[in-house]
């Protein structure tokens, strides 16, 4: 007998190259089996997805969750659960001085799972722009807290931001790198200079620093360390880094992401290895919202729903290194599950340089399975369809 029958929706799970009509059962806390027309009888509850895309549990790669620690954390459950994602990370809004209330506090009260990345200035998110001194790095402390908390500290974060970078620019990257390799772990590093201070040359410089599993973020930035060149082609530096296996991030968010950059770079070949929405308390009201509206922009773009998933589920768990529990629905792993619904209409999706992508198509989320357990979506906002 199994707990949870997740009937007749279109299930789409990339890592098991599936996109049928499925049946997906489930028992405690794992996935137990998904085929073809598994009885009702079988099943203690039956959830009906007729109609509905299901797949394995959303993970949002890069968002803000210190809710209470910085001033612009969301709850993790806001952009998480409550929205279809079933996985948080937290970009580096904590550094080594102020982690502590992450474990302690935020992690334990949240549906979601979270993982976080540690910022390389102590004091993370609570100043921007940060390093605005070397005394606001010490790189013993850093290995210190990611040792201690090696189960939740997926890599470390790095903005290409603040008077430190402006200064010694690669540098700072290889003191990222070498705290991050002690413990085998990858960095993430953000480019896109709102405050105007880096030099434009510093996305080309460090690049070749980057290796297979490292994650470059915002992509698709139209600030200053584009990768996209004046003549709107895009840096030669950054296929060698997608070729060498770096993981390219949207990380939507609201300075960050231009449409016309994204468009100029999937028309180069350069496409995402990973969605993600870098949302925080100001835009879980709009214009960023969350995953699926993440999701819906890039369908927009000319991604297809296999790629909207595949850079959705099994991309970021290959990133954190948690892809023999999640982002797959095979049996054995969490039942962590998504179902979500396509709405039709028009809708003016907004990004970082007030560009307006029209979407025929929102993806909605609909239903979250967490662990085995059914939670009713309850996003904080979604965008209004125009008339
Ligand atoms: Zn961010």
């Amino acid at each position: 007998m199994y707990d949870l029958l997740i009937k007749g929706g279109r299930v789409i799970d990339p890592a098991q190259n599936i996109d049928d009509k499925r049946d997906v059962a489930i028992s405690g806390d794992k996935i137990a089996a998904v085929a073809k027309n598994i009885p009702s009888l079988e099943s203690q509850q039956i959830v009906d997805a007729s109609g509905k895309i299901v797949t394995p549990g959303l993970i949002d790669l890069h968002c803000h969750v210190y809710d209470g620690g910085t001033k612009e954390g969301v709850e993790p459950d806001a952009a998480g659960v409550r929205q279809g994602v079933t996985t948080v990370v937290d970009a580096g809004s904590a550094g080594e001085a102020i982690f502590g209330g992450l474990p302690k506090y935020v992690i334990p009260a949240a549906r979601t799972t979270v993982f976080c990345f540690l910022h390389l200035s102590s004091q993370g998110l609570t100043v921007m722009p940060e390093l605005r001194d070397r005394a606001e790095i010490d790189l013993e402390a850093t290995a210190d807290t990611i040792e201690a908390n090696l189960d939740i500290i997926k890599g470390v974060k790095l903005r290409l931001v603040g008077n430190v970078v402006a200064s010694a620019g690669v540098e700072v990257v290889k003191m990222a790198k070498q705290t991050a390799r002690k413990f085998g772990l990858p960095i993430m590093v953000h480019i896109g200079d709102f405050y105007e201070q880096i030099s434009p040359t510093l996305t080309r410089e460090f690049l070749p620093l980057m290796e297979a599993g490292d994650i470059l973020s915002h992509v698709y930035t139209a600030k200053p360390g584009s990768v996209l060149r004046p003549d709107d082609t895009i840096m030669p530096e950054l296929r060698e880094a997608m070729e060498r296996g770096v993981i390219l991030d949207v990380a939507n968010g609201r300075r960050n992401f231009s449409s016309e950059v994204a468009r100029k770079g999937m028309a180069q070949d350069i496409f995402p290895t990973t969605l993600s929405t870098d949302v925080v308390l100001p835009s879980i009201t709009g214009p960023v919202y969350g995953l699926t509206v993440t999701m819906s922009r890039f369908l927009a773009l000319g991604l297809d729903m296999k790629q909207l998933v595949e850079t959705t589920t099994i991309n970021p768990a290959r990133a954190l290194r948690i892809e023999n529990s999640k982002g797959s629905l095979k049996p054995g792993m969490d039942a962590d599950v998504s179902i979500l619904e396509l709405l039709s209409g028009t809708w003016e999706l907004v990004d970082a340089e007030q560009q307006v992508t029209e979407a025929d198509t929102l993806i909605a989320p609909g239903m979250t399975v967490k662990s085995g357990q059914l939670i009713p979506a309850k996003p904080v906002a979604q965008p209004k369809p125009v008339d």
